[in-house]
């Protein structure tokens, strides 16, 4: 495993976790597309059953450089709303276990392998190469920076997924993935003479967001928000009636439609990704549908809604704290959501695209909302880069060195393995 703080002299190799236990999936098929054998392996008690026959676990070894190996079932999205199984082709090799009773698949892989598929996982490889390589220069960084290891407990640098780095094989490799990851083979940003904790999310909405209003951490001086755009001055979006005007026009921003129309977004966004309209959005819920989220996902059973109040806003205009109004068995109750992820995933009956939003309600005072629109904009925490401006940007010329000191202030890109 990767350790934290600690800068690589060379490429090292990753355990990236494929299907996890909590994803209680109980059977795989995986091909060695190298010597065409076929392993159907299950999940029985504490054991595997491969090919029928018991065994602890198996460990497929990458024997060659162009050894791949098929699994047919591998999840993707795991908890939003683009949730699905995938089938994936990866290269490395695979570690195949039984804990608690389900499948844990690990794939072992040199890092530089692993970022080629990243960068075309997140958005599609028919992106421009500026955008590629600055994707991948943040992924490497992100990822050996270490600093969530969200997986800790399993021995995972990181999952396959949104949770840590989209990562869904070599399927979609493109040569313009393999050439960003050669073009910046061992390349890092740096802020401080330490690998910055890059983090980056689908479209900022127009504003980037400080890291501190997200997680509980302290601030970064490289994770501020910042207008993804050319503008200097802003107006001050966590006033909630200046962020409602500034919502009702794209200010140019690199993740608008004026750099990255509806269309052409389609065809560099990854395989995974519907279509969607991510910079401004919009959904109307009536009582009864609000009444079912908040019960269903925080277990309070209101009788009705009154009113839901933003009470603080991030520096995009992201609402950080938020106050549900109503009654409870005919008596007032209240219930503060605190969180931008908590209020994401209270406000859509999968997971909301952010929480950078206004609340049109058509009641008057007291009465149970008839109602509600959320308008809002951007995809994503919006921490650090935004995936889609920097399409923006790289589509207007700008070089990765441009996107990445852009979202990231004061950093700087330095090679630090062959
Ligand atoms: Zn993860
Ligand atoms: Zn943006």
């Amino acid at each position: 495993m990767l350790v934290r703080g600690k800068k690589p002299k060379k490429e090292p190799l990753i355990s990236v976790g494929l299907i996890l236990p909590m994803d209680k999936q109980n059977s795989i098929t995986i091909y060695n597309d190298l010597d065409q054998k076929k392993y159907f392996i299950e999940s029985e008690n504490d054991h595997l059953l491969v090919n029928g026959k018991k065994t602890e676990n198996i460990n497929l070894i990458g024997s060659s450089k162009d050894q791949i190996f098929t699994l047919d079932r591998v999840p993707a999205g795991r908890g939003f709303h683009w949730e699905k199984n995938i089938s994936i082709q990866v290269a490395g090799s695979l570690d195949i276990s039984n804990k608690n009773g389900y499948l844990f698949v690990i794939n072992q892989i040199n890092l530089e392998s692993y970022l080629m598929c990243v960068a075309t996982s997140e958005m599609s490889g028919n992106c421009p190469p500026a955008l590629l390589e600055a994707q991948t220069i943040a992924a490497r960084s992100w990822l050996v920076a270490a600093v969530e290891q969200k997986h800790l407990d399993l021995g995972l640098d990181a999952c396959n997924d949104d949770c840590c780095q989209r990562y869904q094989g070599i399927g979609n490799l493109s040569e313009q993935a393999r050439s960003a990851a050669n073009n910046t083979r061992g390349k890092f940003l740096i802020f401080d003479n330490m690998i910055c904790d890059t983090r980056y999310s689908k479209s900022c909405g127009g504003v980037s967001e400080n890291n501190e209003n997200v997680w509980d951490m302290e601030p970064k001086p490289y994770l501020r928000g910042v207008f993804d755009g050319c503008q200097k001055e802003l107006p001050d979006l966590s006033n909630t009636t200046k962020f409602a005007e500034w919502l009702k026009n794209s200010h140019g921003c690199y993740c608008s439609n004026n750099y990255v129309n509806e269309e052409e977004l389609k065809q560099y966004l990854g395989s995974v990704d519907e279509k969607g309209n991510y910079f401004r959005w919009e959904f109307t819920y009536s009582q009864n549908q609000i009444l079912k989220m908040i019960n269903e996902k925080i277990g309070q059973p209101f009788d009705h809604v009154l009113s839901i109040d933003p009470i603080e806003r991030g520096f995009s205009g992201r609402i950080i704290k938020l106050k549900i109004s109503g009654e409870a068995n005919n008596k007032p109750q209240e219930i503060f959501l605190e969180s931008e992820y908590e209020i994401r995933r209270v406000f859509h009956p999968e997971f909301l695209y952010s929480s950078a939003f206004i609340i049109n309600a058509n009641s008057s005072i007291n009465s149970p909302l008839d109602k509600i629109t959320l308008k809002g904009a951007g995809w994503g925490h919006g921490v650090g880069l935004c995936q889609i401006g920097s399409l923006g940007m790289a589509l207007s010329g700008k070089s990765s060195k441009d996107i990445l000191t852009h979202y990231f202030l004061s950093t700087t890109i330095k090679k630090l393995y062959d």
